[in-house]
């Protein structure tokens, strides 16, 4: 046997009721089921509504009344349409008249006691399983009957909380049903009402709102079901609130317990205490969609589905923990309260005393924290019940407050995050998991309580940093997928290949567990954000439309309300402007990646701040692209370093326009014009002075020195300028080449005497024995470095282990594209760090 429920929402219109008629009879093929219905949608508040109307005396409630009326009638007749009996008619009819009367008696008294509004609301579901146990039988030809549950759930007069005499109750329904399922016709559907049930002197009551749970569970429990269904309009008990984290999904199976943890802590869909009966008894229950049928649903049992008490926590890498926490839920509107300085440890009572006083003042506690070694006690309280504890702890520790040792604090607009799972007991680090991920994500947390069933781990955070919380926990806990949103600036060459790449490499990235979206886009005029991610087949569009004028501080603001889990800023600029706001973006809570050199050759002071911040706040910092473009030079640096090697030397040609420009140097072109020649094909910077100046060069190197910690500015760097300084001073023009030229002479020797060497000129950077020098240097033939071609950057790490022949990175280290991988190479490093 089973038992099925349509809540109100299920039984909302003639399509709706359609459907439930559908489920009802294929459920009925293959067993015998009871079904309890609620009102139709919005009745149950109708009729109250109607009957305060009818209170307030005159004819006023009558055209409320008309409405609830016609709704019924109409219904009816667009469920049954020909099919329509006279007796269907009037039975619905007798109960409307019989409502009439009922508002009528309560106009003219000008007054509706509890008793008088649970009959008023009692037609609700009376109505409803009338109308479509008609329907069942007179259009799909299922034999059906309407059952009345105010003859067989028996309650006490607390009218509108009435609480179920069992005893009684469960004979009358195991009775009632024992007959109806043997007399005829043979396979009867009972419609029963929800919600309504009737003293033992026949009285009606009602059982509290959204009862019809309840009935579905009493009736199941008393016949023993096999099953109870209850069909409502989700899919079922989800992970956390769809509207804080939008990977939310439905959890096939929960226990019991674990239901109840949930709706303790305002989990919607189902009240736990409604199905005690069913608990009780162990009788499954199993939430299902009305407007989804096919899905699964959610089912609720004393058994915990794939439950492995292992300690999967920290061996996996992305631990799926189904089995460790269920659900997130949280209440919002917390005040949490701070008492200091109490003599708690050594002093019997002083907690006892704290918790009469808030009792007696009729106020809930949510959550209660002590750290005895502090003689700190920390309680939350919801925000109406706030003003009553104020006054309690004032009255009752007045005495204390007055040697002003003992203080107390209160903080408004907290939230309290649960987290909830059977799984959790027993298994150790979980709580660990939990604090480290909010640790991670700089998430301040006020209190903690773990609940004595260790199936539950709350804690307490500002309302502000709440959809952080929940969404950082439900990715630690619940997601395989790894998210990354991020926020881009500079759309020049860099960052428009980036965003292509980006936008090809998405169902890659995806397919290997990677989420990444673009939240944010800045150029030097516009900036767009979007928490959903923007449509990278149309940014240039959104960001050339966009009304918001560029402004870093507020771009990284913006994001930062964003309250996203795991961000990253990508400055694909060279700008300083970018870089002063970076401490802004690190307080949103973002990672930074970028090919801009300017951060990490601050003056010392200031990088060394910069540095500390983004410790401080756990958030990576990776620059790969601002040495040799593309070429994993900075990574295989920090890999040599990390696994125990000690640099002895680096070397390398770090700039691609003086590359080519002494790989093709062969003395016959003079010097300058083919520096001029360069300029022309785009390989140097608009002022080629600043290529020939060394200064690139001489960046790199401090950046390669500040890694091996070396607290350098560019000051401690020797840098050759290839440029005299009479031509390094006033701006650049035409006419530079023409002054340029009276030193090939000057060059062409230096060339020849490399030559006569067997040797050639290489613009090189060096790092050793402490000392950073960039400069023109002779290698002979065979050596690596004679043998780069075009824009070729090479770099060659001499090392303990390698220390023979050096380790050589070598290949294009400049142009968009290669830079741009360089970044995207940062993401996926970024994408693996990240838990
Ligand atoms: N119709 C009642 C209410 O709205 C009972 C129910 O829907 O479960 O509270
Ligand atoms: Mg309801």
């Amino acid at each position: 046997m089973k038992a099925l429920k349509f809540g109100g929402s299920s039984v909302s219109t003639p399509e709706r009721i359609r459907v439930v008629a559908r489920i009802i009879s294929e459920a009925a093929t293959n067993e015998r089921i009871v079904v309890v219905v609620s009102a139709f949608q919005g009745i149950t508040n109708q009729l109250i509504h109607c009957a305060r109307l009818a209170e307030s005396g005159g004819r006023g409630y009558l055209a409320s009344y008309k409405e609830i009326a016609k709704r019924h009638r109409t219904m009816l007749h667009e469920l049954c349409g020909a099919k329509l009996s006279a007796s269907d008619g009037q039975a619905v009819d007798q109960l409307l008249e019989e409502l009439q009367e009922s508002l009528k008696g309560i106009s003219l008294l000008r007054q509706c006691p509890p008793r008088a509004l649970d009959l008023v609301t009692s037609f609700g579901e009376r109505l409803s399983a009338v109308i479509i146990s008609s329907f069942l039988y007179r259009k799909r030809n299922q034999p059906s009957r309407y059952v009345d549950t105010r003859g067989l759930i028996v309650t006490d007069d607390n009218f509108t909380q009435a609480t179920v005499l069992f005893d009684k109750t469960n004979r009358n329904l195991r009775r009632h049903f024992k007959k109806l399922f043997s007399g005829k016709p043979r396979n009867v559907i009972p419609i029963a009402t929800g919600f309504i049930g009737a003293t033992e002197d026949g009285r009606t009551t009602t059982i509290g709102r959204n009862g019809s749970d309840y009935s579905a569970a009493i009736i199941g429990a008393a016949l023993n079901a096999s099953i109870i269904e209850i069909w409502t309009d989700v899919d079922g008990i989800l992970s956390a609130d769809p509207a804080i984290v939008p990977s939310a999904f439905v959890l096939p199976g929960i226990s019991f317990e674990e239901a109840m943890e949930l709706s303790y802590f305002g989990a919607k869909v189902l009240h736990s205490a409604t199905i005690a009966p069913a608990v009780a008894k162990k009788i499954p229950v199993l939430i299902k969609n009305t407007l989804n049928p096919v899905a699964a649903g959610t089912l609720i049992s004393d058994k915990v589905p794939g439950a492995h008490r292992d300690s999967r926590v920290h061996s996996h890498p992305h631990p799926r923990s189904e089995a460790v926490a269920k659900g997130i839920t949280s209440i919002d509107g917390i005040t949490l309260f701070t008492l200091r300085g109490l003599r708690m440890v050594g002093v019997p009572g002083t907690a006892e005393r704290l918790f009469r006083a808030l009792a007696d003042h009729r106020v809930n506690v949510i959550l209660i924290s002590q750290a005895s070694s502090e003689h700190t006690i920390c309680f939350a309280v919801t925000g109406s019940d706030a003003g009553r504890a104020r006054k309690a702890i004032a009255h009752e520790f007045r005495f204390e407050f007055q040697n002003k040792i003992t203080t107390f604090d209160e903080n408004d607009r907290q939230t309290i995050v649960a987290i909830v799972g059977d799984g959790m007991k027993g298994t150790p680090g979980v709580s660990g998991k939990v604090f480290d991920a909010l640790g991670r994500n700089n998430i301040n947390i006020s209190a903690i309580a773990q609940g004595a069933s260790e199936r539950n781990i709350s804690f307490v955070v500002s309302h502000e940093q709440k959809v952080r919380a929940i969404n950082v926990i439900h990715e630690a806990f619940f997601e395989q997928r790894t998210h990354l949103s991020l926020a881009i600036v500079g759309v020049g060459n860099i960052g428009s290949t980036l965003l292509r790449q980006l936008h090809q490499q998405r169902a890659y990235l995806n397919s290997q567990g990677f989420d990444v979206k673009v939240c944010g886009i800045s150029d030097s005029k516009r900036f767009v954000i979007s928490a959903e991610g923007i449509d990278l087949g149309r940014w240039k569009e959104q960001l050339a439309t966009s009304r918001r004028r560029s402004n870093m501080k507020q771009f990284a603001q913006s994001m930062g309300a964003l309250q996203l889990t795991n961000s990253a800023l990508v400055d694909c600029t060279a700008s300083p402007e970018v870089v002063d706001a970076y401490p802004e973006f690190v307080d949103a809570n973002m990672h930074i990646i970028t090919p801009n050199k300017k951060a990490n050759v601050l003056p010392w002071q200031r990088y060394a701040e910069l540095m500390e911040k983004m410790r401080d706040r756990q958030k990576y910092f990776l620059y790969e692209a601002n040495v040799g473009a593309g070429l994993p030079v900075i990574s295989t640096l920090h890999d040599l370093i990390a696994s125990g090697d000690t640099i002895v030397k680096i070397e390398g040609m770090f700039s691609g326009t003086l590359s080519f420009i002494f790989n093709t140097y062969d003395g016959k072109k003079p010097f300058s014009a083919l520096v001029a020649e360069a300029r022309k094909r785009g390989y140097t910077e608009p002022d080629p002075r600043d290529d020939l100046s060394g200064q690139d060069v001489g960046r790199k190197l401090l950046i390669l020195a500040r890694q091996l910690g070396l607290p350098f500015d560019m000051k401690d760097i020797r840098i050759e300028n290839l440029v005299a300084p009479a031509l390094s001073r006033g701006a650049y023009s035409e006419s530079f080449f023409g002054k340029y030229a009276r030193y090939d002479g000057a060059m062409l020797r230096r060339y020849e005497k490399a030559k006569k060497k067997g040797a050639v000129l290489r613009y090189v950077g060096s790092l050793k024995n402490g000392r950073a020098a960039a400069g023109l240097q002779q290698y002979p033939a065979g050596h690596p470095f004679a043998s780069t071609k075009g824009t070729d950057n090479i770099i060659a790490f001499t090392t303990q282990r390698y220390s023979v022949t050096p380790l050589i990175i070598q290949g294009p280290g400049a142009g968009a594209d290669v830079t741009a991988m360089g970044v995207f190479s940062d993401i996926l490093k970024l994408l693996h760090y990240l838990p």
